[in-house]
């Protein structure tokens, strides 16, 4: 059995990166990950501009009236709002009314803002004359022609949609979205619109997967429920192969009768990476690489289904998905108000919610008790307590490992 984190290291050394790239509009590429820096075309601000409403003045008119931070006043000569283009070269004793955004005109070198500023008629006097560069957003200050602005490797979300129409990346390289192949196997399982038989239960993983894929940006394939037979599962394996840069199938990968997944993969042609993990729930994890996929059977309780996606397939999906290092999980030390117990024997994932009630993370975890099969408890889940192997318990209120979600 391994241990969580070789299993980790094994299932990140066996998943490549993309290699292609598609061209998508910039309206189609919220989610999608840059195969290609994006450098900016020009300096950002384009060109000197105030970050307020007020005055655009030389900063040196505090000096030349000879009192160096006494009020001073100025002839108001022009006026520039944000769009129009400023014609008239400031003199000294002169000052231009302008609005935030608006281009700073030339001969000024600082900003009166409004408040700061007493006018009557065509003459404005500054309370508290600006030092320079006060309120003058600089040209070139955010950015430099040709500086990477967004590398190769980031998502494309809010922000970064905004920094792209900036500037003006209409048209976008990005690696296109894994690929996964969902399945379930199992001679109880039917769909949700089929009508339960005793003995029976829904597929759910099915759904869980699917979601959860979908939520990372990669596309799902489902492929639908396969029974435990040996050729029946053997021909949606390799179907499910062909087609998808992750397989991810449910059930069938335990000690019982009806557990084929493993056998087949080696059948297929797999490289057996993975036969079991340390870790609770989850143990029976079976990973198998091939030439183009890398293939997950999962267990089947849908606990262990989703817990393995989030510690497992999620960063591999990431690194499938082109992104940047780091692919793991996002961890944050925490503390729970109740006692949190786990055997001791593999690494124990307990689910639950965290808080954060006056900035310091609280974890609950989910009411009801731990188990792997209780599907009904895990919704809403948005961490888990990971309890490392040897640690049978960690006291209320002492520090705890999360991983959030
Ligand atoms: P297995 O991993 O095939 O031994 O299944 C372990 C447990 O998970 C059994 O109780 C199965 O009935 C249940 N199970 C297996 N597949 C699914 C599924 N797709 N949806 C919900 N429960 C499942
Ligand atoms: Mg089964």
């Amino acid at each position: 059995m391994l241990s969580v984190q070789i299993a980790e290291d094994l299932i990140l050394n066996a998943i490549h990166p993309p290699q292609a790239a598609d061209t998508v509009a910039l309206t189609a590429a919220l989610g999608r990950v840059l195969a290609q820096p994006v450098t900016s075309p020009g300096d950002l601000p384009p060109w000197d501009n105030s970050a307020m409403d007020g005055y655009a003045v030389q900063s040196a008119c505090a000096v030349s009236s000879d009192v160096q931070s006494g009020p001073v006043t100025l002839q108001v000569v022009a006026e520039i709002a944000a769009g129009q283009v400023p014609r008239h070269r400031l003199q000294p004793g002169e000052a231009a009314r302008i609005f935030t955004g608006a281009m700073v005109p030339p001969g000024a070198d600082a900003i009166a803002i409004q408040e700061e500023t007493q006018r009557e008629g065509d003459r404005v006097t500054l309370l508290n004359p600006p030092p320079p560069q006060r309120f003058i957003r600089q040209q070139g200050s955010y950015c430099r022609q040709g500086d990477v602005i967004l590398p190769a490797g980031t998502r494309i979300g809010p922000a970064e949609m905004a920094v792209l129409a900036t500037v003006q990346a209409l048209s976008l390289l990005v690696y296109p979205q894994p690929k996964v192949a969902i399945f379930s196997t199992g001679n109880e399982l039917i769909p949700p619109d089929a009508t339960l038989q005793p003995g029976q239960i829904i597929d759910s993983n099915q759904w869980a997967l699917s979601a959860a894929v979908a939520q990372m940006g990669a596309i799902p394939i489902p492929l639908g429920i396969v029974p435990d037979q040996p050729d029946a599962l053997r021909e949606k394996m390799a179907a499910a192969i062909a087609q998808a840069d992750l397989v991810l199938s449910t059930g069938g990968v335990s000690v019982g009768d009806y557990d084929y997944v493993e056998k087949l993969l080696e059948e297929l042609g797999g490289d057996i990476q993975i036969r079991s993990v340390a870790i609770k729930p989850g143990k029976p994890l079976t990973v198998a690489a091939f030439p183009q996929c890398l293939y997950f059977g999962i267990p089947g309780n849908p606990v262990s289904a989703l817990v393995t996606f989030w510690r497992f397939i999620a960063p591999a999906l990431r690194k499938r998905a082109g992104l940047a290092a780091p692919w793991g999980p996002q961890w944050v030390e925490g503390r729970s108000p109740q006692t949190l117990t786990a055997d001791g024997k593999r690494e124990t994932y307990l689910w639950g919610q965290l808080h954060w009630p006056q900035g310091r993370p609280e974890f609950h975890p989910a009411p009801g008790g731990h188990n792997s099969g209780n599907l009904i408890n895990l919704a809403c889940t948005n961490s888990f307590a990971v309890l490392p192997v040897g640690v049978r318990e960690i006291p209320a209120g002492e520090p705890v490992q999360i991983i959030t979600l």
